[in-house]
Formats: C-alpha cells, sequence, structure tokens
C-alpha cells in the first residue's frame, strides 16, 4: 500500500470526540448499570457484549475490554468512532427514558480498542487457529472484507485481499467525515487487520467479470484458485442527475469529491464562496459540513422533500446547522447556470407548488443522490442473484450467495448502511466459510 501524502486537505479537521483520558474513561465507565438484558447489545448489529466491555474498563482490565469487543467486532476501532451511536447502542441506552444523558458507549470503545492497542499490537493475534492450508479470497478492501479476512485469519485460513484503489479500508479511508475518522486512522487499522495472520493485500488491482488486462484479474480465475471467494466490494459510482449544464468543471459527485477532500494532496477549495449541496442524506449532510468546517463561507444543501422527509440523521443535520449549513426545502434542480465553463447558480424548481423557479447563485454544486451498483461483478460467479435493486442476494444467516463457493457482504448486499453492518456480514461469512471448509 501506497504511504498517504500528509499535505490533504482533511488533516486540517480536528478529532470530534479525542480520546478519553484513563479517568475520564473510567469516570464515564463507572455510570454503567450493568442492565442484564442490556438494550445496547440488542441494537449493536455486531452484538457487541457492551456491558462486559464497560466493566472492564471500570476494573482497569483495558486488554480484556478491547478483546470483548474484538471477539464480536474486528473493526471496534474504526466502528467506535464512525457508527451512530445516537441511533444504535446509546439510543438504546436505558438512561435516554430517565432524562440523562446515555453512556458515552462509542467514546468507551475508542478507549479501550486505541489504548489496548497502542499497548500490544498484537493483542489478537495470540487466538489464532494453526494453519488450515485453505485459501479465501475477498474482492474490496472495505470494512466488510477487512472483517472477513480478519475472521478467516484467525480461523487459520490464508486470505488475499484485492482491491483496486491505491489505498484498503473502503469509505473508511476514502469517504467518512474527517472529523470522526482520518484516513491515515483508517490505514491503522487496516494494517491491525493485517496483522492478525495470514493476509497478503494487493492493492492496485481490479477484479472483473470479463477477460482481464494488466492490473486486473478475472473473477473465473479467482473461482479456480481459491477454495472460497467473498465479496465486499461496495457501491458503485455517484448517480448524476442529468440536467442541462451538468457535464463540466464545478459539478461534483459527493463520493469522489469527498475522496478528494481526504486523500489528494492537490485538493483546492479556493475561490469557492459559495456551494450548493445536492441531497438529503447523510452523504449531503457530510460533504456540506465537510466544505463549511474547511471554510467556504455559504453552503447550503437543496433538498426535493422537507426537512421531516430526509434520510440523513436529525443529529446529523443539528451539527450540519451548527457548522453554518443553510437546508434549502421542496426544491429540485433544473439546470445548472454556466458562464462560459463556470458555474454561476443551480436553477432549483419549487416541489410544493410545482412550477417556481429560481436561481442560487453558486461557484459549485455537489451531488449526493444516491450511488450506481456495481454487483453484474458478483453476477459474473455464476449462480449469484441479484434482487430488483440489484443488490446481491444472501443468506441471512451466512452471507452465502447462490453460489456455494461465493459469499458477499457490506453495501454490495444491503445497498448501502453503515461500517458495522459491513463488519457484521464479514463476520458471519467468514465463520460459515470456515464452517463449510470443515475447517
Ligand atoms: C460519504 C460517506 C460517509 C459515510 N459515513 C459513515 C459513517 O460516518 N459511519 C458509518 O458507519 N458509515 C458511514 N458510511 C457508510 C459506510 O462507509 C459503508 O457502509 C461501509 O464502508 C461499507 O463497507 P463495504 O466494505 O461494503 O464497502 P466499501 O467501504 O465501499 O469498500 C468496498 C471496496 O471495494 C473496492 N472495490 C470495488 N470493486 C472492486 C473490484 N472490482 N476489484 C477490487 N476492489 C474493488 C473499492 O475500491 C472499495 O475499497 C458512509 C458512506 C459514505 C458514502
Ligand atoms: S443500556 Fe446503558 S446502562 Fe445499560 S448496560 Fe447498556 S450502556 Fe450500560
Amino acid at each position: 500500500m501506497k504511504d498517504l501524502p500528509t499535505e490533504r486537505l482533511e488533516n486540517q479537521l480536528p478529532d470530534k470526540a479525542p480520546l478519553y483520558s484513563h479517568g475520564e474513561a473510567v469516570t464515564e465507565a463507572n455510570r454503567c448499570i450493568y442492565c442484564s438484558d442490556a438494550p445496547c447489545v440488542e441494537a449493536c448489529p455486531t452484538g457487541i457484549d457492551i456491558p462486559t466491555f464497560i466493566h472492564k474498563i471500570a476494573t482497569d482490565n483495558v486488554k480484556g475490554s478491547a478483546r470483548t469487543i474484538f471477539h464480536d467486532n474486528l473493526l471496534g476501532y474504526s466502528c467506535s468512532r464512525v457508527c451512530p451511536v445516537e441511533v444504535l447502542c446509546a439510543g438504546s441506552c436505558v438512561y435516554n427514558h430517565w432524562g440523562r444523558p446515555p453512556i458515552e458507549i462509542g467514546r468507551l470503545q475508542r478507549y479501550a480498542t486505541e489504548t489496548a492497542l497502542a499497548r500490544d499490537a498484537e493483542l489478537l493475534k495470540r487466538t489464532r487457529k494453526a494453519p488450515t492450508g485453505k485459501k479465501i479470497a475477498c474482492i474490496g478492501g472495505g470494512p466488510a472484507s477487512l472483517a472477513a479476512a480478519g475472521h478467516l485469519a484467525l480461523d487459520g485460513h490464508t486470505v488475499h485481499i484485492y482491491e483496486k484503489r491505491a489505498y484498503a479500508g473502503g469509505l473508511n479511508t476514502t469517504g467518512v467525515a474527517p472529523y470522526k475518522l482520518h484516513a491515515h486512522d483508517s490505514l491503522k487499522e487496516v494494517q491491525m487487520i493485517l496483522a492478525l495472520g495470514d493476509i497478503e493485500l494487493k492493492t492496485g488491482v481490479e477484479i472483473v467479470d470479463g477477460e482481464a488486462s494488466d492490473g486486473q484479474v478475472s473473477a473465473q480465475t479467482l473461482l479456480g484458485d481459491y477454495d472460497a471467494i467473498f465479496v465486499g466490494i461496495g457501491l458503485g459510482p455517484d448517480n448524476f442527475l442529468h440536467v442541462e449544464g451538468e457535464d463540466g468543471p464545478g459539478v461534483v459527485g459527493a463520493t469522489e469529491y469527498i475522496e478528494q477532500l481526504k486523500l489528494d494532496p492537490e485538493a483546492k477549495l479556493d475561490g469557492i464562496r459559495t456551494a450548493i449541496v445536492v441531497g438529503g442524506g447523510n452523504t449531503a449532510i457530510d460533504v456540506a459540513r465537510e466544505l463549511a468546517q474547511l471554510g467556504v463561507p455559504e453552503v447550503a444543501m437543496v433538498y426535493r422533500k422537507t426537512e421531516a422527509a430526509m434520510s440523513g440523521y436529525a443529529h446529523e443535520m443539528v451539527g450540519a446547522r451548527k457548522d453554518g449549513v443553510r437546508l434549502v426545502e421542496n426544491r429540485q434542480p433544473a439546470a445548472v447556470v454556466r458562464d462560459g465553463d463556470r458555474v454561476v447558480g443551480l436553477k432549483v424548481r419549487a416541489t410544493d407548488d410545482g412550477a417556481s423557479e429560481e436561481t442560487i447563485p453558486c461557484d459549485l454544486v455537489a451531488l449526493a443522490i444516491g450511488q450506481s451498483r456495481l454487483t453484474q461483478l458478483a453476477a459474473a460467479f455464476g449462480e449469484v442473484e441479484l434482487d430488483g435493486k440489484g443488490r446481491v442476494r444472501v443468506d441471512a444467516e451466512t452471507n452465502r450467495t447462490g453460489n456455494p463457493k461465493v459469499y458477499a457482504g457490506g453495501d454490495c448486499v444491503n445497498g448501502g448502511k453503515e461500517v458495522v453492518n459491513a463488519a457484521q456480514h464479514g463476520k458471519l461469512a467468514a465463520r460459515a466459510i470456515t464452517a463449510s471448509l470443515g475447517a
């Protein structure tokens, strides 16, 4: 994997919730009442034993606490920073019913995983089983594949991860808001996973469904070379609006743009005074917040429905407003207005009265209206089915596709959820692969 350039815009954004000190962690841990039917555990897609890991922090057993977390979620470090805890574990903590702040589960999880790994990077390696001689390929180097690879390696298998980009980590590296997780911290987690066992990461290698050329390997070759395959390819490129004036400089796909802000040392925001983000989901909120925090003076989100109908989390929208982002509801883009090459405005049509139009002046339009699917690749393995929305169909218990040798997980299966869901899919698939190989 290439080294990350140090001069990147995302480095201007500090951690939103810095690492707890020892005293803060123990004090917060001691607030937990260790509910026996803990609703926080029920709300965690990976089922981490939350009261147990918190109790271990309270008794100063940080290594034990991290082991409890990693047992159910090998991506427990990034999840502690990126999970929407407000709607998952902490959102269901009993304290919410008593009018008190819920336990800061995410920050405690970060304390346990980050502190334990800093003290002992080989924390989990010692639990690895004897080599089985079985070889598994993971396609994609994002959270789903990393979780699968880590669990498979701990089960004693050889794992090869194929990642088409220069860096692994998937959206943790390229997409997640920097104030939650910087790319260099995501790559730290990748290294932690790679150290778990016999895992080789091949970056800059794309798996293709047809004939392979340089830097590519065909799906058929993988089928022949490996005992099992895990498909964790995520989603495809950003969708576009297909309106007049859209093609050209100044109109960007949100995820591609966020990737530039995070990784590209050449990315600059010079000359951007007003940016418009189109969309009402979490990606729209993220790019709007990032632009505002990086100093763009005017940032507005344009959404075709009302705030109540937005798929983005309410707590993120509260944060966006604090960052100075303005929300324009009930407006649908009709055209991008240019002066020569330069974007000068977005013409929008009202969706509540269906007729009136106005042009909002701007010099950047970021489109966050969903991503396409890459799943034809999975279908190329044969016997793998896609659903009507282009998602890979899997068995919910095992994450196995219709092809007994092929498993899949993460965004390519659920259409785009959270890192923690991808981690759970990877874990389920790894357990099922080990069982199917009789190892
Ligand atoms: C802008 C943005 C912000 C987000 N913020 C959060 C957040 O704060 N918290 C949260 O929990 N979730 C967040 N998510 C969602 C989360 O990032 C995803 O759910 C998660 O990363 C899915 O993991 P994955 O492994 O399925 O896919 P990805 O993370 O997309 O990884 C897939 C990997 O596969 C590679 N790949 C694709 N095709 C091939 C091929 N043919 N050959 C080789 N490699 C290939 C890709 O390059 C990529 O690295 C965010 C998503 C976006 C878009
Ligand atoms: S619900 Fe809250 S108090 Fe109860 S175990 Fe979970 S974190 Fe602790």
